[in-house]
């Protein structure tokens, strides 16, 4: 295929009659499009879940019309969401997941030999329930993995109720601040997150992105937030083909840890973990951040 051709596939052709297409607005003038064949739709107390197939990036599925996990770039953001924690603190022992149903962070978690417990709550039955059987690539570690507990429930009661210093991870893998997820973005959820985490604790939670006003300003009000309740509280990011603008952000807030001060690179390497996105280099680079995102974080 010459290059005209390439583009004439690729580029602005029309969409074929008969073609099904999910979209997602990432402004009210732009929007991303997966051509796809349906898999499974429900309607949760929670939230709409729809589950696809897309020649590119395999299966995926949405929340609420959002994309959250796609079979082909789901390693970038568990990878991220994972591993740059374990390399700044190697003993970390009691991981606690909140949110997180397809089971792709627990996975990551599970490869660490030093874990001795996987906590995860996740409110939505469905989700695990329909990802065990779409997406086996995150979920067969529900079945496989005996470190894992599981309970269905809202993450932010659960936090409520567990003890001081219970934690000395916990991976905020949440939908976006609305619907269920909201309560995931409060200061009084932080606050608790504080408390049941040992003095080496660190929390990572999904920070949005920076590039669209939406994202931009949940971003902001995320931080804020984290870094009222947090004496250490940065963002790093990830490269994302499937998130708005293809760049996401996690947060990591910690009680006294440096993500670049303390990173244990040496401790990490002898793991051995092959990994397919993360490494040294990455985990330095991803805490760099571009002046238009700086500026959304600067206190006004
Ligand atoms: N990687 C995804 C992203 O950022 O787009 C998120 C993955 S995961 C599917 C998010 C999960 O958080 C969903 O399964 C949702 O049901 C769960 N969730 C939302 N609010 C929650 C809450 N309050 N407590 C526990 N789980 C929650």
């Amino acid at each position: 295929m010459n290059q005209t051709d390439d583009h004439a596939q690729y580029g602005a052709s029309s969409i074929p009659a008969g073609d099904l297409w999910f979209g997602e607005y990432y402004a009210p003038d732009v929007r991303f499009a997966l051509q796809c064949q349906p898999l499974a739709r429900e309607s949760s107390p929670y939230q709409q879940i729809d589950f696809y197939q897309n020649a590119t990036f395999g299966t995926f599925f949405t929340l609420n019309g959002f994309v959250q996990v796609t079979a082909r770039d789901e390693f970038i953001y568990h990878d991220m969401i994972v591993h740059p924690a374990m390399a700044v603190n190697p003993d970390i022992r009691r991981v606690l997941i909140i949110g997180g149903g397809d089971g792709g962070t627990a996975r990551e978690v599970s490869r660490y030999p030093g874990v001795e417990k996987i906590d995860m709550v996740e409110i939505d039955e469905a989700v695990i329930r329909l990802c065990r059987r779409y997406l086996p690539q995150t979920a067969a570690v529900f079945d496989q993995e005996p470190r894992l507990h599981l309970t269905v429930g809202n993450g932010v009661d659960f936090v409520a109720q567990a003890a001081d210093g219970a934690y000395d991870l916990l991976l905020v893998d949440s939908t976006d601040p609305v619907g269920p997820g909201e309560g995931l973005f409060t200061t009084a959820f932080y606050r608790d997150c504080y408390r049941i985490l040992s003095d080496r604790g660190i929390m990572i939670n999904q920070q949005e992105g920076a590039f669209y006003p939406q994202d931009r300003w949940e971003m902001q009000r995320a931080h804020k937030k984290v870094d009222a309740v947090f004496p250490v509280s940065l963002l790093y990011g990830f490269n994302m083909p499937t998130y708005a603008s293809g760049y996401w952000y996690f947060g990591f807030a910690s009680k006294g840890l440096h993500p670049l001060d303390d990173l244990q690179a040496g401790a990490w390497r002898s793991l051995g973990l092959q990994t397919k996105y993360y490494n040294e280099d990455i985990h330095r680079a991803s805490f760099a951040l571009p002046n238009y995102v700086r500026d959304v974080l600067r206190p006004e």
